[in-house]
């Protein structure tokens, strides 16, 4: 019950012990039956003023009703002591009326305030339950996928453990084949790709032992610095036979900015790569692509500034497919390793992808595509103290 509604209710008990002592004084003495009508009407405020009000309700309803009452005592003085002092104990049980209804009316309340406060507590308990609950069955959830991929880590090692070796073997045999096949030699061109295949395939076995020991190998080549927008056209350059292959339209929108961020040529380079290739495998052929690069607007200059509101400015690359997307349910799913849907696929692009591309403080996500398909979401962020993972805080500056 609201303040405005106590209020109003007060208000009309109050005009109700009004109307009640004037009808008691306006009726004539004689009209017996009226005035006991009167006389147990009066008990109607006491006992609601006395459930609402509490014991001060109570007891202020007996008190007025008793003022109230009064005058029509003072009628009956004339008529003997009997009739006096029985109209008298009226005013008595009145009293008690007001005093025992609000007791127990301002007890009950009491028992509901304490009541209420348990509920109350209850149900903090219980949601701190729930959420205790909730996080440990994603504890143990990711416990046991943690338990898989040690699991299946620890076969990739060793089976790339056991192809490194025999692989060291054919490298050092190519190389004693390349000595007896000079250049211009009708062969060359075949020791040449043979040596070049047998890099490429030690790359990758490095690669997933780098991966399963959780580092990232930091060669020369990591640390040869450019600026974005160089290392996303060169990697475009790389892609040309499998985008013309496929017949894919690509449609680009290359802006390098006025402060070119430089990154780590190698590792954009292989996060690129990596997205493009299952960009072209998800679009297929005659299927699109499209590459949005362009640095971030600073806040000085920008229009919508929710948009970077939060986060440093930067660089950003967005690439979208016209391809069946990524399903809700596999948005999480696509960046753990070895998940895969290819046949002949490893899993471990985008994983590697995200080790790469936070080893050199940037982020990479799904985002909206806009052709259709998947859209990925890669940001480097320009900020000279950016401590990345692993890495020094000098791996991303800027060109002037
Ligand atoms: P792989 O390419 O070896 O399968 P990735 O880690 O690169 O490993 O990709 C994991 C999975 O994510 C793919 O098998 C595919 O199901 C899904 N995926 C990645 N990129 C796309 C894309 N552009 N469109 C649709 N699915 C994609």
């Amino acid at each position: 019950m609201n303040r405005q509604m106590k209020k109003s209710i007060f208000l009309l008990l109050s005009a109700l012990v009004v109307v009640l002592g004037c009808l008691h004084y306006w009726t004539p003495g004689h009209h017996i039956f009226l005035h006991d009508t009167y006389r147990r009407l009066g008990y109607f405020p006491i006992t609601i003023g006395g459930i609402i009000f509490g014991l001060w309700g109570g007891l202020f309803f007996a008190v007025i009703s008793c003022l109230a009452f009064v005058p029509h005592l003072y009628m009956f003085w004339a008529q003997g002591p009997e009739a006096y002092y029985s109209e008298l104990s009226e005013i008595l049980f009145y009293l008690i009326a007001g005093l025992v209804v609000g007791l127990i009316s301002s007890r009950q309340a009491r028992l509901r305030e304490k009541y209420r406060g348990l509920s109350e507590k209850l149900s903090v308990s219980y949601q701190r339950l729930h959420d205790q609950t909730r996080q440990l069955l994603q504890i143990e959830e990711q416990l046991s996928s943690n338990q898989r991929l040690s699991l299946l880590g620890q076969v990739s090692a060793s089976l790339a453990h056991e192809i490194k070796n025999p692989l060291a073997a054919i490298k050092g045999a190519a190389e004693i084949l390349a000595d007896e096949v000079p250049k211009g030699h009708d062969k060359y061109e075949f020791v040449t790709i043979m040596r070049s295949q047998i890099s490429r395939l030690n790359q990758s076995v490095e690669k997933v032992l780098d991966f399963c020991r959780g580092e990232q190998k930091k060669d020369a080549t990591q640390y040869n610095f450019q600026p974005v927008q160089v290392i996303v056209e060169e990697v475009l350059k790389l892609l040309d036979p499998q985008f013309r292959q496929h017949r894919i339209e690509l449609i680009t929108h290359i802006e390098p900015g006025e402060n070119p961020v430089t990154v780590q040529s190698a590792s954009l380079g292989q996060v690129l790569m990596n997205v493009l290739l299952n960009a072209i495998d998800a679009a297929g052929d005659n299927g699109k692509i499209r590459i949005q690069a362009e640095p971030d607007v600073t806040d000085a200059g920008l229009a919508d500034k929710s948009q970077t509101q939060g986060r440093t400015p930067g660089y950003t690359i967005h690439v979208s497919d016209s391809g069946p997307g990524i399903p809700d349910n596999e948005e999480v799913q696509v960046f753990e390793p070895f998940f895969t849907r290819k046949d002949s696929g490893t899993g471990l692009g985008l994983s590697i992808s995200r080790k790469l591309i936070e080893s050199i403080g940037g982020t990479i996500m799904l985002d909206r595509s806009g052709l259709g398909g998947a859209g990925f979401l890669i940001r480097i962020p320009d900020h000279r103290d950016v401590s990345a993972k692993g890495v020094q805080d000098d791996t991303i500056h800027f060109v002037d």
